[in-house]
């Protein structure tokens, strides 16, 4: 995989690696030692460290190994913090002596394409294919208990002497009348959109909203935070909340304590999520954090 391949060919390499085409899950073992459900860090940590013992894993994944945090979390988010920053860095260039070019904007699909390149590459560690040749049964499906030692995948039937459940959080949509039909973003969504919203407005004010919020103000997005609590970052030491607080500011981010997002209403031309005018976004989760909004 280089910089030349076409974007499109780093989805194919992910996909192929996380969720083959065409896989065949295995024929089910007479008893596993261990049925780890769900295959983002937490389960895939779980085989590793099964493996040496010598146990029988089988692992089960509805959707991508990897979870969130190759997919749809850490990953996509820290590759496009890292354009986010160097555009940042770019702008400051004269308080450190340094020249940068006149037109130092971000090209947003260049920006996109390194992500799902830096994802495809990172894939190739979490793959099924590296899983089934250390020894782990590798079962695509939904997994549900069908009693106390045994759970069924895809017609198939597990029989285990221990099950670990991983499966993690998804996003967490806020009850916002009006949200569900003006649509919104949620990490599942965000690293999908093919240019920068002119507007965004990020509902919950903890880290995944920050970051997120921190890099498209640094992509040119006008940004701003609302979060129902009167404290910025309520649960981080108060110095490191300040400075957060000072960086988004420098970046343009408008944070709005005490906010609390009551409705949502489409824009005027009948579209909420029009991406040239703007967009809105929900890292909220369930066992996570969630938000969305709105357009006037
Ligand atoms: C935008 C964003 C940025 C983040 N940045 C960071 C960061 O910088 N640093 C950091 O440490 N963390 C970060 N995180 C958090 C990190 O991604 C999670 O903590 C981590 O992914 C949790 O791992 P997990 O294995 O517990 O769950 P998950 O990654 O959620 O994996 C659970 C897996 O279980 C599968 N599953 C669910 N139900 C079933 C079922 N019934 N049957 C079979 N499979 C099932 C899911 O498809 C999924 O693959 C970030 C998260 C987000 C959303």
């Amino acid at each position: 995989m280089d910089e030349g391949d076409p974007p499109e060919s780093f989805e194919q390499q992910r996909l192929a690696n996380v969720h083959p085409a065409g896989w065949v899950n295995p024929a089910p073992a007479d008893r596993y030692d261990l049925v780890v459900i769900g295959g983002g860090p937490a389960g895939l940590v779980a085989c590793e460290a099964a493996g040496p013992l010598g146990v029988r894993v089988a692992l089960i994944e509805n959707d991508a190994l990897g979870g969130n945090n190759l997919n749809t979390g850490s990953v996509p988010s820290k590759a496009l913090l890292r354009t986010a920053r160097l555009c940042a860095e770019m702008r400051a260039a004269g308080r450190y002596g340094a020249r940068a070019g006149d037109d130092c904007g971000v090209d947003f699909a260049a920006a996109m394409a390194r992500m799902r390149r830096v994802r495809a590459r990172i894939s190739r560690v979490d793959s099924a294919r590296r899983l089934a040749q250390a020894g782990v049964d590798v079962f695509f499906g939904d997994a549900v208990f069908s009693g106390v030692d045994r759970v069924d995948v895809a017609g198939a039937r597990l029989h285990f002497s221990r099950a670990l459940i991983a499966t993690g959080a998804r996003p967490d949509t806020p009850q916002i009348p009006g949200l569900a039909d003006a649509g919104y973003l949620t990490n599942e969504t965000v690293f999908d959109i093919t240019a920068v919203p002119a507007r965004l407005l990020v509902i919950g004010g903890g880290p995944l909203g920050c970051e997120l919020a921190q890099a498209f103000a640094r992509f040119g997005a006008r940004t701003t935070i609302a979060q129902a609590a009167p404290l910025f970052l309520a649960k981080e030491e108060r110095d490191a909340a300040q400075l957060l607080s000072e960086a988004l500011a420098r970046d343009g981010v408008q944070v709005r304590l005490n906010t609390s997002a009551v409705s949502v209403r489409v824009a005027r031309g009948g579209r909420a999520r029009d991406e040239s005018t703007e967009a809105a976004i929900g890292p909220g989760r369930r066992i996570t954090d969630s938000a969305v909004n709105d357009h006037d």
